[in-house]
C-alpha cells in the first residue's frame, strides 16, 4: 500500500511537472545584422515601411533604449550567447575566436529540455560548430547575399537563390520538421542588411521613382568634436567603393540573376557616369544609391518575417511563442555623413528590440528603461524556467515584459569598443550614458580625449560640452558612475585590447591599412 501511494504520488508529480513544462513558451529570436532603428516603421521611420516588424510592436512591447555593450557584429553575438561583456567572454573584436566551450544560454536551455537551433548568420568563427544547438545551419563568415554556401551541422552545403529567402526557407523547414513535444528556441538570423547591401531580384527597382530624405547631418563638419570623428574612415563621401555603390556587379551571380541585376542597375549607372557629378552633388547621389539598396534589403527581411509570422498563425504556435526582433547593433544611415557602426553615439549604440509575448506583454506598449543584448540570455533562461547563473552580467527582461519595473533597474550603462587599429579607423573608447547625458573617453594607443553630450539640448551629438563649467556637476557624477560600472563589471585597469597592438608603427595596423586600401567591403 505504501509503495502504491509512493508511485501514485510520483505519477502525480510527474504529470504536474509535465503540465508546467508544457506551458513554457517557445522562443523565436529574429535577428538581423546592422538594422538601424531609423529604418523601422514602429520606431518612426520617415524613409521606409516595415509592416511585419511593426506588427510585432503593435502586438507586443517596443524598447526605446536598447543599448549594445560593444557596437560590432561578432562581439555582440558573443554577448548574447554568454550574457557577459566582451572582456569577460573573450570576444573583443571581429576576428577573435569565440570560445564555444564556455557557458552559453543555448546549452542551458538544452539542459532544461528545449530543442535549440540556429539558422543563418553565426559569425563567431568556423573553428568549431555552434555549441548548444540540436541543429545548426549557418553562413560561413559574413556569407554572400546570393547563392550562399552554408555549414549544416558542420558539413558544407550549397544553396542557390537569395540568402534572406533561403535562411527563411530553412527556418520554416526546421519548424515544420522539429519534434513537437518539447518547446523550442530558434535563432533565425539574417545576414541582411549588412554591407554591401545587395537587394533581392524582387526589390531591385524599388524606390527608383522616389528621393529619400537626407538626414540633417549628412554634411557634418565634426567641428564640435575631437580627433576621432575627424579621422574615421567610414564616410559616404570617401569610404564607399564601386562595389558598395553597385557601379560593378557582384561576381557570384548566376546568369539569370546577373541579367536581372544588370537590367536594374546598368541604365542608372550609365546616367550617373554621363552626369559627371562632383562635390556635394556626388555625395547626394551616393547617399541615394546607398540608402535605397539598404532599404531594399530591409524590404526582403520584412517580407520574410511576414512569412514566418504567418506560419506561427497558421499552425497555432503564435499563442505560446515569444517572438523577439533585434539587430546586432544600430547603424548610420548618412547621419554625420557616415555608414557603419562602432561609435557610442546614439545611432550605433541603440539597437532595435521588440518583443511579442501573447497574453503577458501588453500590446502596443513602449518601454523606456535601459536594456541591452546583455540581458537576452537571462531573459530566455527565465522564460524557460531555468536558473540564471550568477556570473551572467545582464538581467532578465521578464519583469519589464510583464509591465513591472524593479526599483533597482539600471539607470546607466557601460559601453566599450576595442577594434582599433581596425576597419574604418574608429578609435577605442569606453563610456557611460544614462539616456540624458553621455560621457566618452577615447584612448590608446596614441590618444586620450574625452567627450560629453547633453542629449536633450543636442540630440544629434554635434557639440561636446566636456570641461564646460555649466556641466561641471554632471561631468563629475558621470565620471564617478563610470568608475563604479567599470568596477562592477570587472573591467581590467590594463586595456583588455592591449594585446591586439596599436599605433602607426604596429604591423597589425599597417596590414589593416593596406587591406583597407585594397577592398574595404570584405571584412567589416
Ligand atoms: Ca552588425
Amino acid at each position: 500500500m505504501r509503495q502504491f501511494l509512493f508511485w501514485s504520488l510520483l505519477a502525480v508529480a510527474a504529470a504536474l511537472s509535465n503540465a508546467a513544462h508544457a506551458a513554457r513558451p517557445n522562443i523565436l529570436f529574429i535577428f538581423t545584422d546592422d538594422h538601424a532603428y531609423q529604418s523601422i516603421g514602429a520606431y518612426g521611420s520617415q524613409i521606409n515601411k516595415t509592416p511585419n516588424i511593426d506588427r510585432l510592436a503593435r502586438e507586443g512591447m517596443l524598447f526605446q533604449r536598447c543599448y549594445v555593450p560593444n557596437s560590432i557584429c561578432g562581439p555582440i553575438r558573443a554577448v548574447i550567447q554568454t550574457g557577459k561583456y566582451s572582456h569577460v567572454n573573450g570576444f573583443l573584436v571581429n576576428g577573435n575566436k569565440f570560445d564555444g566551450a564556455q557557458q552559453t544560454f543555448p546549452k542551458l536551455l538544452q539542459r532544461v529540455g528545449y530543442q535549440t537551433a540556429v539558422i543563418g548568420k553565426w559569425h563567431l568563427g568556423e573553428h568549431m560548430p555552434p555549441q548548444g544547438f540540436d541543429y545548426a545551419e549557418v553562413l560561413i563568415g559574413q556569407g554572400p547575399y546570393y547563392n550562399p554556401p552554408m555549414l549544416r551541422n558542420g558539413k558544407r552545403v550549397k544553396h542557390v537563390g537569395y540568402t534572406t529567402d533561403i535562411i527563411t526557407d530553412l527556418a520554416l523547414k526546421w519548424l515544420r520538421e522539429r519534434e513537437s513535444e518539447e518547446p523550442f528556441m530558434l535563432m533565425y538570423q539574417h545576414k541582411a542588411p549588412h554591407r554591401n547591401w545587395q537587394p533581392s531580384p524582387k526589390h531591385l527597382t524599388m524606390y527608383d521613382d522616389v528621393t529619400i530624405p537626407e538626414p540633417p547631418t549628412l554634411f557634418d563638419t565634426y567641428a564640435g568634436r575631437g580627433t576621432p570623428a575627424r579621422t574615421q574612415d567610414m564616410s559616404i563621401a570617401k569610404t564607399m567603393t564601386d562595389s558598395d555603390l553597385k557601379l560593378v556587379a557582384p561576381r557570384n551571380l548566376t546568369a539569370a540573376q546577373r541579367k536581372l541585376w544588370d537590367a536594374a542597375y546598368e541604365p542608372k549607372n550609365r546616367a550617373f557616369r554621363a552626369a559627371q557629378l562632383q562635390g556635394r552633388e556626388l555625395v547626394q547621389w551616393k547617399y541615394q544609391r546607398y540608402i535605397k539598396d539598404y532599404l531594399r534589403c530591409i524590404a526582403s527581411v520584412d517580407d520574410n518575417i511576414g512569412r514566418v509570422l504567418r506560419y506561427l498563425d497558421d499552425t497555432g504556435l503564435a499563442a505560446n511563442t515569444v517572438v523577439v526582433y533585434s539587430s546586432d547593433q544600430g547603424f548610420y544611415l548618412g547621419e554625420h555623413g557616415w555608414f557603419d557602426k562602432r561609435w557610442m553615439y546614439e545611432e550605433s549604440l541603440r539597437t532595435p528590440l521588440i518583443v511579442r509575448w501573447p497574453q503577458v506583454t501588453k500590446a502596443g506598449s513602449v518601454n523606456k528603461q535601459i536594456v541591452s543584448p546583455l540581458d537576452f540570455a537571462e531573459t530566455f533562461l527565465e522564460l524557460a524556467e531555468a536558473d540564471i547563473p550568477g556570473d551572467m552580467q545582464g538581467r532578465s527582461l521578464v519583469p519589464l515584459l510583464r509591465g513591472e519595473t524593479p526599483a533597482d533597474w539600471r539607470k546607466s550603462f557601460y559601453y566599450h569598443y576595442y577594434e582599433y587599429p581596425g576597419w574604418h579607423d574608429v578609435r577605442r573608447h569606453y563610456g557611460v550614458t544614462n539616456g540624458r547625458y553621455k560621457l566618452i573617453r577615447f584612448y590608446e594607443p596614441d590618444i586620450d580625449e574625452w567627450e560629453l553630450y547633453d542629449l536633450k539640448a543636442d540630440p544629434h551629438e554635434l557639440k561636446s560640452v566636456y570641461g564646460e563649467p555649466k556641466y561641471k556637476s554632471v561631468q563629475a557624477a558621470l565620471l564617478a558612475d563610470l568608475a563604479r560600472l567599470r568596477k562592477q563589471y570587472g573591467v581590467p585597469e590594463k586595456d583588455p585590447a592591449a594585446a591586439l597592438g596599436g599605433g602607426k608603427d604596429n604591423p597589425t595596423s599597417a596590414r589593416i591599412r593596406k587591406k583597407n586600401e585594397k577592398g574595404r567591403e570584405k571584412k567589416d
